[in-house]
């Protein structure tokens, strides 16, 4: 593999030398990922998108898929998701990869957003025939200048076979395995100059799909929010990822002579250091952050809070409190902000610190089902992914595997304890119990919303 890096770079070396930027054989392609709502970056990408536009007429603009949950101000616009829809056509982009997100406004809300983009969504390792989804493509060759484009994607799904969002998001729709589906369309070389895998894998699985397949040029991933600032290659397949949030600009340089690719370089630019912004995209931005709903004040916060360790406490108390448990558990990743500062709390804090809607959910427990929950929501890297309003630590063996589970509190093994859940955490994890949780009917938003207020 070492022989093959150097060798890519001595050939860049060479050429770079050779074509000059206006060369009609030179593609740029610009790409995003993991935007979660982010339009108050898009003012200053415009300035940077026209540049690389004016300097190459064959360039495009692609995302890596995550468009939707992370901004309430797009999150809860009377048509969920439109303000980066609409963005995304202005500024042009030409497609997208699906990303886990994307379902997490329901299905018939995602259709409706497919309907209102001028772009292209993508995804090969999906079948929506029984679903309110219409048929997603797993690829698409766009024409740039005189070359051909493939595009190909797939969407990482967990060890449980599906995406992760809410699994009653999912109903009807089938997945397979995105790599090794992937690797079916290998006969998009032969109809295409270059083929970029638009992927939203992460970039530990975009590593191995370059491992695994030989027909990739570029890798243009998401879903991990990796910086990567100086690619890899693998396998002659460089891997590519611009962050997350629009922080940055992924600006990939292909260069083609005969139909070969005789250059390959991808580079990040700083979006949030930028002092120029586009005043046109800044008004339609400010036209979607006025929203009286969610400037009300909830309540008031004594001090700072920072991380998801200091957070998770006001989900656990919330969650607790408003459904009259009386033992609470949090994923740290449903915690989407890593400060919640001192002062009035507006209904745009908790609606960005918990943007996902999900529902609360209780169910009575022995101690021994509260033990399998916390074995089985224990990561496969051997760390906490939930916390409880009891304090537990996990004893880790020798070999690695999960030993007994010790509370800072007793529990009486001939008690059932109320327990509250939030509805993602009942529906990821197949723990004992499980089935035994009903519906609390009360959003986990709303349940913040409820303990802020009636602190008051
Ligand atoms: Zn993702």
């Amino acid at each position: 593999m070492k022989h093959k890096i150097t060798f890519v770079i001595a050939f860049q070396l060479l050429f770079s030398t050779v074509f000059s930027q206006n060369d009609t054989s030179t593609i740029v392609i610009m790409h995003t990922n993991d935007m979660h709502g982010y339009i108050n970056k898009f003012a200053k990408m415009k300035p940077v998108i026209d540049s690389v536009r004016n300097a190459n007429k064959n360039s495009m603009l692609v995302s890596a898929g995550d468009l939707f949950s992370g901004n309430p101000y797009v999150d809860r616009y009377k048509e969920p998701g439109y303000p980066i829809i609409d963005l995304m056509n202005i500024l042009d982009y030409k497609i997208s990869a699906l990303g886990n997100h994307e379902f997490d406004y329901g299905q018939a809300v995602l259709q409706k957003r497919r309907n209102d983009a001028k772009f292209t969504i993508i995804c090969s390792n999906i079948e929506t025939q029984n679903s309110e989804i219409e048929k997603i493509i797993p690829y698409k060759i766009i024409k740039i200048g005189e070359s051909k484009i493939a595009f190909i994607s797939g969407l990482k799904i967990t060890e449980e076979g599906y995406p992760e969002t809410l699994k009653s998001n999912l109903t009807g729709i089938k997945f397979t395995d995105p790599i090794k589906t992937i690797s079916e369309y290998k006969y998009l070389k032969d109809s295409a100059s270059i083929v970029i895998g638009l992927t939203h894998l992460g970039y530990k699985a975009d590593q191995v799909l370059a491992e695994k397949t030989n027909f990739i040029d570029a890798i243009i991933g998401g879903h991990s929010h990796t910086i990567i600032d100086t690619p890899c290659v693998i396998n002659n397949t460089l891997i590519c990822q611009a962050g997350s949030y629009n922080n940055y600009l992924g600006v990939l340089t292909i260069k083609i002579l005969n139909n070969k690719i005789v250059y390959k370089k991808d580079t990040l630019i700083n979006i949030s250091n930028r002092q120029k912004t586009d005043v046109n995209i800044r008004q339609v931005v400010d036209k979607y952050y006025i929203n009286s709903d969610l400037d009300r004040v909830v309540g008031f916060l004594g001090k700072t809070l920072i991380g998801q360790e200091e957070i998770v406490d006001i989900f656990l108390d919330a969650f607790r409190i408003t459904t009259n448990s009386e033992i609470s558990f949090m994923n740290y990743g449903g915690i989407r902000i890593d400060t919640l500062k001192k002062g009035n709390v507006k209904a745009l804090d908790i609606y960005s610190v918990d943007p996902f809607n999900n529902d609360l959910m209780t169910a009575m427990l022995s101690v021994d089902e509260i033990i399998s929950l916390i074995k089985v929501t224990y990561s496969s890297e051997k760390k906490k992914t939930i916390t409880g309003s009891i304090k537990y630590e996990v004893e880790l063996k020798k070999d690695g595997s999960i030993g007994s589970v010790i509370f800072d509190k007793v529990l009486d093994n001939n008690k059932l304890y109320k327990v509250v859940l939030n509805s993602y955490t009942v529906k990821s994890y197949n723990f004992k119990g499980n089935s035994k949780f009903k519906n609390a009917n009360l959003k986990s938003n709303d349940a913040l919303i409820k303990f802020f207020r009636d602190k008051k």
